[in-house]
């Protein structure tokens, strides 16, 4: 294969390299590369999570954690029932969802891994404030979820890693000498951080949308979402490790876009929860 033909083949876009691993995300319906399969990417962020379980100091009991459980129960139901009065499959019916509070004062976080294993940090708590900001970044973080951001992404992982070995072989082998001698295995490398790598601007602003529309199915105030992410832009101002923010950019184009969003959002997806 000479050069121009390997960057055609390369380049040709997701859906025309591999017709059988295309999807489409719930609700915003735009097209997904799905090369890995759901099922192995939520069994390894499982493992994972068992050993972040018993690496950090977990809050075990205590109203805050109550609140989390209270909140993520009440979206994962309205997400089942949402999908359910859709006709749609239900993105999470794969989830084993799970709730841990940890307690660490100076890391202001949350995530969800795929799966539907959840982490709140307790220096987050001070930016949320009160139950609807709780809401709001757990909305955000499920949508990452729920949109299967991570099946996406290892998945193009796996395509930069197919290209990676060809123009290795392309080239002469120089990268599989580098592997060899440091012994470093890239494959299990950017499978293992892509859990933790920050998710591409398409997928921060999907999850922003699908949080809204979570948030208030669940009945929550969505209002609280915009002046959530002005904490959040405040609380790391000046920090030297802006640990949310890092993974979660442009605050200000991220605050525009909520608020347009938000009334149309409250009127088209009111609480489905009784
Ligand atoms: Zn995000």
């Amino acid at each position: 294969m000479d050069r121009r033909k390997f960057l055609t083949y390369m380049g040709c876009g997701c859906c025309n390299l591999m017709l059988s691993s295309c999807g489409t995300t719930p609700i915003t319906d735009r097209r997904q590369l799905k090369l890995i399969p759901e099922g192995k990417l939520n069994a390894q962020a499982a493992q994972i999570y068992e050993k972040i379980k018993k690496k950090e100091k977990l809050i075990t009991d205590s109203n805050e954690l109550k609140q989390i459980i209270n909140i993520g129960k009440r979206m994962q139901d309205s997400i089942g029932v949402y999908f359910d009065q859709n006709n749609h499959p239900d993105p999470t019916s794969y989830f084993d969802w799970e709730y841990i509070l940890i307690d660490n004062k100076k890391i202001k976080n949350a995530w969800c891994m795929p799966g539907g294993k959840i982490a709140v940090y307790t220096g987050m708590l001070e930016v949320t404030k009160n139950e609807n900001g709780l809401a709001a970044v757990m909305g955000h973080e499920i949508a990452h979820a729920v949109a299967k951001h991570s099946v996406e992404r290892a998945s193009r992982n796996a395509v930069v890693n197919v290209a990676t070995q060809i123009t290795d072989v392309l080239t002469g082998g120089k990268l599989s000498q580098v592997n060899r001698t440091t012994g470093i295995n890239t494959v299990g490398l950017l499978t293992r951080i892509g859990i933790f790598n920050p998710f591409n601007r398409k997928q921060e602003s999907e999850a922003d949308y699908l949080g809204l529309i979570f948030s208030s199915l669940s009945g929550y105030d969505i209002r609280e979402t915009p002046l959530l992410w002005e904490r959040m832009k405040e609380a790391h101002k000046g920090k030297k490790v802006p640990e949310f923010m890092s993974t979660h950019p442009s605050a200000e184009n991220r605050i525009k876009k909520i608020n347009e969003w938000m009334y149309e959002v409250m009127l088209e997806y009111p609480p489905n929860l009784s």
